[in-house]
């Protein structure tokens, strides 16, 4: 790769081995025209697109970790708030049921007073029946509560213990990962470094409008000509507007069809 270009449309097209770019191949660039060098800008470019896609494509064991960790994250929060809300139900009615055995036996102590009032006798008779049967209700209500509450915290505990299991697991996939974001970021770094010197090396008005359109085109700012046609939207190009494209002078010529800088390669 540290050879001039005897064919420099050949030569573009090679990509420099990941971490191999820099100097050796930015000397016979240097030494090429304005358009090879922005043919190479744009080629950088496409490759800096894929990687930022590549790193936002997350690996599929990664992805259905993290799905399964917050599935697990939600059941275990949903389970806490129905656990709590049966729990606060449980507590209110044991006060209530405790609160409902204080009066029964407040009563009794007045009956046991009114031991020789048979009629005193009857009405506290009676109202410890009522209250004994409310007492009851509650112990009935109270029954599918707790087993409720037991169901729902031994879920919990499942839902923590899976989720612990699932951690070391996710953590290496993140760590995994995150060298593989690593990675590609290093390979960006060499191929912003050689966009950068190349950039400084041509027009800027040229390479701004080369900008301009590769964003309105979402990807392509540059066509190559072949076979008379453009290579960005296949229009066969009037003999004129080849004509000039081989020239290569600045300001470059654009497609009549879709806009895009012409290039003539080789
Ligand atoms: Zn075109």
């Amino acid at each position: 790769m540290v050879r001039g270009p005897p064919f420099p449309g050949h030569f573009l097209k090679v990509l420099p081995a990941p971490g191999a770019s820099g100097g050796g191949t930015l000397a016979p660039m240097s030494d090429t025209g304005p358009f090879q060098r922005l043919y190479r800008v744009q080629q950088l470019d496409l490759d800096l697109d894929r990687l930022r896609a590549e790193e936002a494509s997350i690996p599929e064991p990664l992805r259905e970790a993290r799905a399964g960790q917050e599935r697990l994250n939600n059941e275990l929060e949903d389970t806490e708030i129905t656990l709590e809300g049966v729990e606060k139900r449980i507590r209110q009615l044991e006060q209530d049921l405790a609160g409902t055995r204080d009066q029964m036996a407040r009563a009794r102590e007045e009956q046991d007073k009114n031991a020789f009032d048979a009629r005193t006798q009857s009405q506290y008779g009676s109202r410890i029946q009522m209250l004994g049967e409310r007492a009851e209700e509650m112990e009935e209500d109270l029954a599918p509560l707790r087993e409720r509450a037991r169901d729902l915290g031994n879920r919990a505990a499942e839902l923590r213990a899976e989720h612990r299991a699932l951690r070391p697991r996710l953590a290496e996939l993140e760590a995994q990962d995150e060298a593989r974001v690593g990675g590609l970021r290093d390979q960006g770094a060499g191929m912003r470094e050689e966009r950068a010197t190349l950039v400084a090396s041509l027009d800027s008005r040229t390479v701004k409008e080369y900008d301009l359109i590769r964003r309105a085109k979402k990807g392509l700012g540059l066509a190559e000509i072949q076979g008379g046609r453009c290579t960005g939207c296949n229009v066969n190009l009037p003999v004129n507007v080849q004509q000039r494209a081989a020239q290569g002078k600045l300001p470059p010529v654009k497609c009549p069809s879709c806009g895009r800088f012409l290039i003539k390669l080789g």
